[in-house]
């Protein structure tokens, strides 16, 4: 079942990408367009001149392998690695962010993404070897073998500690949204990453927003959307337009937390903040 496949249109170009991107600025890049009326690849980015103006894919995967501290592989991530230390440094400044007075007649909120920002994927990497695949991906997501990303329990907890109302907003698909909610909280599945449960909304909805079937669209998406190819909403629009259904009913999101740009981008929050990801890119 290809329910996650939408998610990740581009994932086999997603080393190709990062190495594109660390070289722009050397290069001054030379945007990739293959004829005007064509289709475009779903990242844009510039074009080497010359193969050692990219870094070597297999050397690139060393170097991942290194920020992460498995040098070796394994699919375990070393708490004292460079990946562990930037994540919590940005945890350390959500937390600050969020313990300020924030002057608001609305309910206080935070909201996150799951993959890479609140549950780590790297050991989903390793096994795929960057090869994002819907099948042996949804063997990770439904036995729930997802650590929490570093830095990131502590700070959802010290948001509900202060009366923050929390939400998850990801891409999984609905068909994932139970072992999603098992993973994040403690079911005695798999990982229980040990995050505090997500807010009951005050119409009743559950916190936890997983990417429904078009077909099951609520209006909020169905409008948003409907200029998006076969009315399916680009992550931008899915997650903008979530987190504008969120603020009507009466909450402020205080602060955002993702670890892809098109998490974050397109308002409805106070304040960003970006979680590393050298993996893959999701436009
Ligand atoms: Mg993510």
């Amino acid at each position: 079942m290809a329910f996650r496949s939408w998610r990740r249109p581009s994932r086999r170009m997603v080393l190709t990408s990062v190495a594109a991107v660390a070289m722009t600025s050397v290069v001054g890049g030379v945007a990739y367009s293959a004829g005007a009326a064509t289709q475009q690849p779903a990242i844009q980015t510039s074009t080497p001149h010359r193969a050692d103006d990219v870094t070597n894919i297999d050397v690139l995967r060393q170097q991942l392998r290194n920020y992460y501290g498995d040098p070796l592989g394994t699919g375990n991530f070393a708490a004292d690695s460079n990946y562990a230390k930037e994540a919590q440094k940005v945890a350390a400044a959500g937390t600050r962010w969020i313990s300020v007075p924030h002057r608001t007649s609305k309910k206080k909120a935070i909201l996150l993404d799951v993959d890479d920002t609140t549950l780590a994927t790297w050991n989903y990497e390793i096994a795929s070897n960057w090869a994002f695949n819907p099948t042996s991906n949804a063997d990770f997501v439904l036995n729930q073998k997802f650590p929490a990303v570093p830095g990131m329990v502590d700070l959802v907890k010290t948001a509900a500690r202060d009366g923050y109302a929390i939400f998850y907003l990801t891409g999984r698909g609905a068909a994932q949204e139970q072992a999603t909610l098992g993973n994040l909280t403690s079911d005695g599945i798999g990982v229980d990453a040990g995050y505090p449960a997500p807010t009951t909304l005050t119409n009743g909805e559950d916190g936890l927003f997983t990417k429904p079937a078009v077909a099951d669209y609520p209006d909020y998406l169905k409008q948003a959307c409907a200029d998006d190819k076969n009315g399916s909403c680009t992550t931008i629009h899915y997650k903008s337009a979530t987190r504008a259904h969120i603020e009507s009913l009466g909450y402020e999101i205080v602060a955002n937390f993702g670890d892809q740009f098109s998490d974050l981008k397109g308002g409805f929050a106070d304040r960003t903040f970006k979680l590393p990801n050298p993996n893959y890119y999701l436009p």
